[in-house]
């Protein structure tokens, strides 16, 4: 005999005795019992219809019972010819369908009704999307039910949303609804826009005509807020003072820009003085007696020998060069010059001090073109010799020199300045 694969099946046929299912249901016969064959057809165990039917020696004395009736330890089961006779006058029993009452209106022999289950339209199904009631129990259907409950009730059923067109189970739909960007909502200012979930946004910050806005001279300092759809009457309405507004921060920003550039200037300047001490600058100083008795000899003076940053340098004055005072500016060799770059240039100023007013002190400048560095190397590049050839130049006449302001009790103060040029 086929089994059930769905216990229900035997629920509906079966007795159920110590936990087992056991003989045929009685009342599922169509003809009642008499009292004379009854004892023959049912279990003395279950009382059911014998199914499968067995001898059984209880304590001496020999019972037809089902042979699931049989305890395990029970004694030797005999299954004469007899017996399956027996069983069958059983088994060909006139039965109706377990689910008469639901209106099934099967009729036909015991051993048919597992069969007949199998394709009765009352039978209660287990739903193929395995879908549960409140209880958390899976739900049953009549098989005739059942390609409808899944196509149009079942909770389990895949619906595609209807804004989105997105697939989800049907009982999950609502709490889809809650969260779907394309969701038609209403807008929560209350202005009459239904608009899909995912523009409300948009929505409010550029379209609402109930949104509060500021207006947009705010950054002028406008403090007026209101609903946007009056935004285009306060901006006729408030012309002038968005003007007075608009003018004072002109104002304010220009006197900002200001005081942004002056710090800027600031800032260049240090930054100017910051690079101009790190240019290399070197000068000696020197307090010469006896001018007129120098000029009047023809004679010529040298200056210590002084360093600009690591290049060494000496000058000499020449005394007498036809009515003029002139200089000559040599570079000496030195100990770094393999780790210096060569040419060196350079611009120099030749101070004589005014004794009577030292703001108003004689000056010569002179910054060397890069012209005159290039065609002149044995002055500017590398010594190879004691000290390369000089650099000479007028610097003042006779009569200038002798101007007391200048010398005074035969005494000059001249120095000498020296920056390097960088490149
Ligand atoms: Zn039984
Ligand atoms: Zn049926
Ligand atoms: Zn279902
Ligand atoms: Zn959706
Ligand atoms: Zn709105
Ligand atoms: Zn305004």
């Amino acid at each position: 005999m086929a089994e059930f694969v769905d216990s229900r099946s035997k629920e509906l046929l079966y007795v159920v005795h110590r936990g087992k299912f056991a003989g045929w249901r009685k009342e599922l016969l169509l003809q009642k019992l008499t009292n004379e064959i009854e004892d023959f057809l049912i279990c003395q165990c279950c009382k059911g219809l014998l199914r499968d039917a067995r001898l059984f020696e209880n304590i001496g004395k020999q019972e037809l019972r089902c042979a699931v009736c049989i305890p395990a330890d029970g004694l030797v089961t005999r299954r004469p010819t007899q017996l399956i006779m027996h069983q069958e006058n059983v088994d060909n029993k006139l039965i109706s369908c377990p689910l008469k009452l639901s209106g099934c209106e099967w009729t036909g022999p015991i051993n048919g009704a597992v069969c007949h289950l199998d394709k009765c339209g009352l039978f209660p199904m287990l739903c193929p999307l395995e879908c549960i009631n409140k209880a958390g129990l899976r739900i049953r259907i009549e098989r005739r039910l059942v390609s409808n409950h899944k196509i149009q009730s079942c909770r389990n059923r895949e619906v595609i949303c209807d804004f989105c067109s997105v697939k989800v189970k049907a009982c999950q739909i609502n709490s889809h609804f809650n969260v779907c960007d394309e969701f038609p909502i209403s807008c929560p200012n209350e202005c009459g826009t239904e608009l899909p979930r995912k523009t409300r946004d948009s929505h409010l910050e550029s379209e609402c005509p109930l949104q509060i806005v500021a207006c947009v001279y705010q950054e002028y300092g406008c403090e007026k807020r209101m609903e946007r759809r009056y935004v285009a009457k306060h901006e006729r309405d408030a012309i002038h003072s968005h003007f007075k507004l608009t003018m004072k921060n002109t104002r304010k920003r220009i006197s900002e820009l200001e005081d942004e550039n002056a710090a800027k200037d600031l800032k260049i300047q240090k930054l100017e003085e910051v690079t101009t001490n790190l240019t290399p600058t070197g000068m000696v100083e020197t307090k010469i007696q006896g001018v007129q008795r120098k000029m009047q000899n023809n004679e010529e003076s040298f200056t210590k020998p002084f360093c600009v940053g690591m290049y060494k340098l000496g000058g000499k004055i020449i005394w007498a060069d036809n009515g003029f005072v002139s200089c000559i500016l040599y570079i000496l060799k030195g100990e770094s010059d393999d780790s210096l770059s060569w040419p060196f240039r350079y611009e120099f100023k030749v101070i004589i001090l005014n004794q009577d007013d030292r703001d108003d002190n004689f000056v010569e400048s002179n910054r060397i073109s890069e012209d005159f560095v290039q065609s002149n190397p044995l002055i500017f590049q590398k010594p190879i010799q004691e000290y390369n050839k000089g650099l000479p130049f007028q610097l003042i006449t006779h009569a200038d020199i002798l101007n007391p302001k200048y010398t005074r009790d035969n005494y000059l103060h001249l120095s000498i300045h020296v920056k390097q040029l960088l490149s």
